[in-house]
């Protein structure tokens, strides 16, 4: 992930101004220490706390609450429906918890009016148990349950749609209507149940969403978060890398893995889950700020009993202080637990620093987070420096939050608070090199040039972290929520590095500018194929040649045929044979039909399918020609969106078909 460094941020300049008071033999004294709990305990002290930025979390507004509640009404019976939503949404985020109970009620149960409206019942029917939940009068009710049995016939469960219609008879006793009026509604109600029980109508189960992404076959034994196709394999010069145990066919499954820890964009706050990152279609609120939104009360629930408790009050502080969201992910590792975790394991992390666990990888075990890989010895003064003073804007964010209440003897809370900003402070440095993005597939309509990854948030993802860079990836990344898939976009040979991708990739960035990219922020020099033999990008690959195999065993060569070449034998400069060419030619005649078959079945939704074609496309290039050649990475392009649509998408896959059908 590209990882703003702290220079780069607004919150710089506080940095500067406290360097400005510093002497040279400050500088000297820091320079002298060597980790980063006394980095940090220096820069405590040498900035007495520090002077950071301060705002105050937006909380909840009643008045203004009510404004948008009536605002929605108002689109409503217009019969904007998503307008309507959108300031139902906006109400319910900002109604304080403990106002008035029918109040807030009616928002929600206004909300479910126009859920039901755009066919969403199960959201529908989840802010109808709120609105009976809070306290919706007893008058109205009879309408929600009402609304209630016609989302449960909607969703084919009928019998808890007879009882709720049995119910809405019952409220109608209490409704404030002409008596004519209730009777002639009775009468309705009773006729169609009599109607569903002449039926005898039955629960249908509606098919759920299958998740695609699963790795087929065995998981490696002890990076359990990736298939056993993946080996982890060490070397000096390498680190730990990833390599294929066996051949890998393109499109497998290599790893699912979740993410130690995920902090959204705060620019998506509005419109994804705080928790999970999923699209909101009608949040549920944080019960005390008016920032954040979740899914569900699940991903409420936890966010609230881990990192957001101790976020929420200093929310608008961080985001506001112009940090990256590397930082906020440092911050995050410690939120999500507690204070006395960190007490209990200090002498635990201690013990290990440096070593790896070799029988165990476990991508939700801080230990496993702890070591990876962040180049300490090669940082510059200034580098250190500059991580220890955001560890304590950090740090003091937490302090602010009440992180530390629990302990309350003041040599104690000294002691703690150090580990955790060193913590920070180690954390800020291996972020630079292991966060990944998160992101989605924005699709905009009927272009699939118009199909763009859109960047979320950012997750560390510790057995992905572990897979070293190339220019020409062998994996493609998407996302369930949160977590991560990777799959092949290429056929690795066994023994071979499975590489990922760091960000610039050979087909549309020069090796230059690759080339300083990587050593900027990751501090290696690439020496990836593309870039030893200088490949071209792309648009400079000539779509006239066709790069064959020679035929002889063990000659490696290939061989340039032009294609207004007329010959079918071609001549080989190494081995001196000659090779028919015709069997290939044959076998690509049927490429480009494909590859256009390909896309409209994807223009279609149907992006299984497309993906097998794209596949067998593949197949039949890799089997006939040599990459790199112009078709081989179109084809790669299409997989990779293909791939991508499986995932995060911004509309679903079954609302494109709508859209595309209609
Ligand atoms: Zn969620
Ligand atoms: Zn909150
Ligand atoms: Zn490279
Ligand atoms: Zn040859």
């Amino acid at each position: 992930m590209v990882d703003k460094s702290i220079e780069k941020t607004n919150f710089n300049k506080y940095f500067v101004a406290f360097k400005e008071t510093l002497s040279k033999n400050d500088f000297i004294k820091f320079k002298s220490l060597n980790n980063c709990n006394d980095w940090v305990k220096w820069i405590k002290n040498a900035s007495l706390g520090g002077q950071f930025p301060n705002k105050t979390t937006y909380g909840k507004d009643r008045d203004e609450a009510i404004d948008l509640k009536d605002k929605g009404n108002l689109e409503f019976l217009k019969g904007n429906k998503n307008e309507a939503l959108n300031f139902y949404n906006d109400s319910l985020l900002l109604y304080p918890i403990d106002g008035d109970k029918k109040e807030h009620s009616i928002i929600r149960a206004n909300r479910s009016a126009v859920l039901y409206e755009l066919n969403e019942y199960e959201l529908a029917l989840n802010d109808i148990e709120k609105a009976l939940e809070i306290g919706y009068p007893t008058d109205l009710q009879y309408k929600i349950l009402d609304r209630k049995a016609k989302c449960l016939l909607a969703l084919k469960k009928h019998q808890k749609a007879i009882k709720a219609f049995r119910e809405t008879i019952t409220a109608l006793d209490n409704a404030k209507i002409s008596l004519e009026r209730r009777q002639k509604w009775q009468k309705d109600i009773q006729i169609m149940l009599a109607v569903m029980a002449k039926n005898n109508v039955k629960d249908e189960i509606l098919p759920t969403k299958s998740n695609v992404s699963k790795i087929k076959g065995k998981r490696n034994a002890v990076y359990t978060s990736a298939s056993n196709l993946v080996d982890i394999k060490y070397n000096e010069n390498a680190g730990r890398y990833a390599e294929a145990s066996a051949e890998i066919p393109c499109g497998e499954i290599l790893l699912c893995e979740k993410a130690y820890c995920a902090v959204l964009l705060n620019e998506n706050v509005k419109t994804h889950c705080f928790q999970c990152f999923k699209r909101i279609i009608a949040g549920e609120p944080c019960p005390t700020c008016s920032c954040v939104k979740f899914c569900s009360d699940k991903c409420k629930t936890t966010a609230l009993t881990s990192h957001h408790h101790y976020e929420c009050p200093v929310l608008e502080t961080l985001w506001s202080s112009g940090i990256s969201v590397t930082c906020l992910m440092s911050l995050r590792i410690i939120s999500q637990n507690s204070i006395d975790f960190f007490l209990t394991i200090q002498n635990k992390l201690k013990e290990t620093d440096g070593m790896w666990n070799e029988k165990e990888y476990n991508s939700s075990n801080f230990l496993t987070i702890y070591q990876l890989v962040r180049h300490e010895k090669r940082r510059s003064v200034n580098d250190l420096m500059q991580r220890a003073y955001m560890a304590l804007f950090l740090l003091s964010c937490l302090k602010q939050a009440g992180y530390f209440s629990t302990i309350v003897e003041e040599q104690a809370k000294e002691e703690a608070e150090i580990l955790i900003g060193g913590l920070i402070m180690r954390f800020l440095q291996i972020l630079q090199f292991n966060a990944h993005e998160i992101s989605e597939l924005e699709i905009k309509g009927a272009d699939l040039k118009e199909w763009k990854s859109i960047f979320l948030g950012g997750g560390l993802y510790p057995t992905l972290a572990l897979f070293n860079h190339s220019c020409e990836p062998a994996i493609v990344r998407y996302f369930h929520g949160t977590d991560i898939v990777a799959r092949a976009v290429k056929r690795i040979k066994a023994g071979e590095m499975i590489a990922e991708n760091y960000g610039p990739i050979f087909t549309v960035k020069p090796r230059k500018e690759r080339q300083i990219q990587l050593s900027q922020q990751y501090w290696f020099e690439c020496s990836c194929i593309p870039c030893t033999n200088n490949w071209p990008m792309l648009d400079y690959m000539d779509p006239n040649t066709l790069r064959f195999h020679c035929d002889t065993i063990n000659c490696n060569n290939v061989l340039i045929v032009e294609s207004d070449n007329m010959n079918i034998q071609i001549p080989c400069r190494v081995c001196r044979k000659q090779t028919n060419i015709m069997k290939g030619l044959k076998a690509l005649q049927d490429s480009e039909s494909l590859f256009r078959l390909g896309e409209s079945l994807m223009l279609s939704g149907e992006i299984e399918k497309a993906l097998a074609k794209f596949l067998e496309l593949y197949e039949l290039l890799v089997n006939n020609l040599v990459p790199p050649f112009r078709d081989y990475y179109l084809c790669q392009q299409r997989l990779r969106s293909c791939f991508l649509a499986l995932g995060n998408t911004s509309i679903s896959i079954e609302k494109l078909k709508k859209i595309i059908n209609n």
